[in-house]
């Protein structure tokens, strides 16, 4: 039995379980503080384990950044975030002390990757890119079997954007202003109108709009820099009516019909897709985490 968790910005959750068919003992806690939120999860886990059996591997998919090259001192840490309290936490050091197993550990975007891989929407590809639009925007996933790392890890959520003329907020990205994720999270959104996207009545097409305009910048961006075959979409943002094929609409106006394949072809509804897994992509992913960490142990 694995167990998954998916550190959020506004809230954990973990589970236990291999994989989509025996997902079990969900639980959410508020992300608070690191003591409060991760303490929490290790007493739910440890209740797990008395009732159904030893944990063998865990999974962790954080909110970044965060340090996930295992050579360097970072390695398992939330680095330097804005969130208070959270820069520096050692998630891992955290779990280690309570649980004895082999931990993976991950960004949120490329966890929810490798799991849509495993069991969802990008089961057979190589290259394709997990883009989550909700508190924040982040981007991960994979080029030629393998997850997307490097010198930190992808960072796709902070973008340089073409801002729609009749766009005047200012942007609330604490470090460009204007970003992509400043423009076009759900923070974005909330600021903008002075509600949240759940909450935009008759303003939610116009939104749905400014949202298409950001977010192709950026599924055009990966097309042109990763050549993905596939951009799974996910986070509460997407879930607007109609966002998802506004964001097919306008990407393929900005490829322009260039580069030519059949994916990329209007109305990209094979290119541009909602994740396989649904709700449960970040939390599935970091159990394939724990799957991936177990084999590698
Ligand atoms: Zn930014």
């Amino acid at each position: 039995m694995y167990a998954g968790i998916e550190v959020g910005g506004t809230k954990l959750v973990c589970a236990v379980g291999t994989g989509p068919a025996d997902l079990d003992a969900t639980r959410a806690f508020p992300t608070t503080t690191p003591q409060q939120t991760l303490g929490a999860a290790v007493t739910h886990l440890a209740e797990q384990q008395r009732r159904h059996g030893t944990i063998t591997a865990i999974g962790v998919a954080s909110f970044g950044p965060v340090g996930v090259d295992q050579t360097r001192a970072d390695y398992g840490h939330v680095t330097a975030t804005p969130k208070p309290g959270w820069s520096g936490v050692d998630v891992v050091g955290w779990l280690r002390a309570t649980f004895d197993v082999p931990v993976g550990f991950d960004t949120d975007v490329n966890g929810a990757a490798l799991g849509e891989h495993r069991w969802g929407a990008a089961r057979g590809l190589d290259t394709f890119a997990y883009v989550t639009v909700g508190t924040g925007i982040g981007g991960g996933g994979m080029a030629g079997g393998s997850l997307l790392h490097g010198l930190l890890h992808p960072e796709m959520g902070h973008l340089r954007v073409r801002r729609h003329p009749e766009d005047h907020y200012a942007g609330g990205c604490p470090f460009h202003g204007d970003c992509l994720e400043g423009l076009a999270s759900g923070p974005a959104i909330a600021r903008r109108w002075g509600r949240p996207a759940t909450e935009l009545g008759s303003d939610t097409e116009q939104a749905v709009a400014l949202e298409a305009t950001y977010l192709a910048q950026l599924a055009a961006a990966i097309t042109y820099l990763l050549s993905a075959q596939r951009i799974v979409l996910g986070g509460g943002v997407m879930k607007l009516p109609g966002l998802l094929e506004a964001v097919r609409r306008r990407t393929g106006a900005l490829l322009g019909g260039y580069p030519d394949a059949p994916e990329l072809r209007s109305p990209l509804t094979t290119y541009l897709v909602p994740p396989g897994l649904g709700d449960r992509a970040g939390v599935l992913g970091a159990i394939a985490l724990a799957e991936a960490a177990e084999h590698s142990a």
